[in-house]
Order: C-alpha cells, then structure tokens, then sequence
C-alpha cells in the first residue's frame, strides 16, 4: 500500500518539475481561465486517458467519465453530467463533444451479465441508463457485448440530444457530436458515420 502512494508521489515530483519547466503556460492557464475546445466524455476504465490517446494537454479538454461513458437523458435523478454539460456548452461555449466508448467495457458487461446485487446496488442503477442497448441488440448473434458497447455509445448522442440547448445548437450546426469507440488491443479509435452506419478510423 505504502509503495502504491510512493509511487503517486513520484508521479507528482516529476510533474512538478514539468510545471516548473513551463511555467509561462501554467500562468497563462491560471490567470486567463479556462478555454477547452473539445468535450471528451468517456469512461472511467483506468486503460482510456482521453488526455493521453488525444496528445491533449491541461486547458484542452473539458471532460467527464463515468462508468460506461453514459450521458442520462433530460429529466434523470442523476444531474452530474448534465451540471458538466450546461457549463460546457452554455458557458464555455464548446462546439464539439465527443463521446467514446470502448472494446471490453465492464460497464456493459455487468449490464448484459448482471452482478451482485447486493455489492453493487449502485453500479446496477447507474446502468441501468444503458438499458434500453439490451433491447436492441439480440442475443443469438456473436460478439454481443461488443455490440453492445458501440450501440451505448450510440445511445448516448441522442440522450445527448435530450437537452434542448444542446438540441438546439446540433440542429444549428453550432455543435457537432462524435461516436467513437476505442480499440484497447488495437489502440485504434474508430468514428461512427451516421451516414453510412461504419465504424471508420478517425
Ligand atoms: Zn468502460
């Protein structure tokens, strides 16, 4: 346990040094606010750093993550990513949300298998917003949870567009949405074209 924080600390020791190094960014970022130019929301699988696979750095990107990249529609009990999103897109005017999933999500899978409902009450809840991909995807075809996976990600554009000031500036074309899924053994990010129903390599 004790090496575990060490090494944390370690992380931060070399980071700070990074901050010194570039000082004159961080100052700029402090003083002048805050102007990221992409929302990212994902998962919170420990193996997706948005920050890392886009080559991002700190002022960039407004994200959120959660347990399978899920977005609850307008009206849900749960307003955190919507809190994220009213000051993402009202506020800090952002014009392009991505929204990425990814290969082996164990969000979706507790979905599709089920889990222990007494350890995992919240995780049962909570995904229950994906509910409605169970619906969609039958369950005779195979690879099932990959299918399951790329039509969350899916799921979540139009809870997206639940949202009237989001709804509004998409119909504009003030704001674009992106369906992406990243490929964990491949490290390959793959965009979903409405137009053709592909997923194409970004
Ligand atoms: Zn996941």
């Amino acid at each position: 346990m004790a090496n575990i924080i060490e090494s944390v600390k370690e992380g931060y020791n070399e980071f700070k040094e990074q901050f010194k190094l570039n000082m004159q960014f961080y100052k700029r970022l402090s003083s002048e606010g805050q102007n990221p130019f992409v929302m990212y929301i994902g998962c919170s699988d420990s193996r997706v750093i948005p920050e890392k696979m886009l080559n991002l750095s700190e002022g960039d990107v407004f994200v959120v993550r959660n347990v399978a990249n899920i977005i609850p529609p307008k009206g849900s009990k749960d307003t955190s990513v919507a809190a994220a999103l009213e000051f993402a897109v009202q506020t800090l005017n952002i014009e392009q949300i991505i929204v990425c999933g990814h290969t082996d999500c164990g969000g979706i899978t507790s979905l599709a298998m089920g889990v222990d409902e007494q350890k995992f009450s919240s995780i049962i809840d909570w995904v229950e917003y994906a509910r409605p991909v169970l619906e969609e995807v039958s369950e005779d075809k195979d690879d099932r949870i990959g299918r399951l996976i790329r039509k969350n990600v899916l799921l979540q554009k139009q809870n997206l567009l639940t949202y009237p000031f989001i709804r509004e500036r998409y119909e504009q074309g003030s704001l674009e949405i992106h369906s992406w899924l990243y490929d964990l053994d491949k490290g390959d990010i793959r965009a979903y074209h409405y137009s053709t129903g592909r997923w194409e390599p970004i």
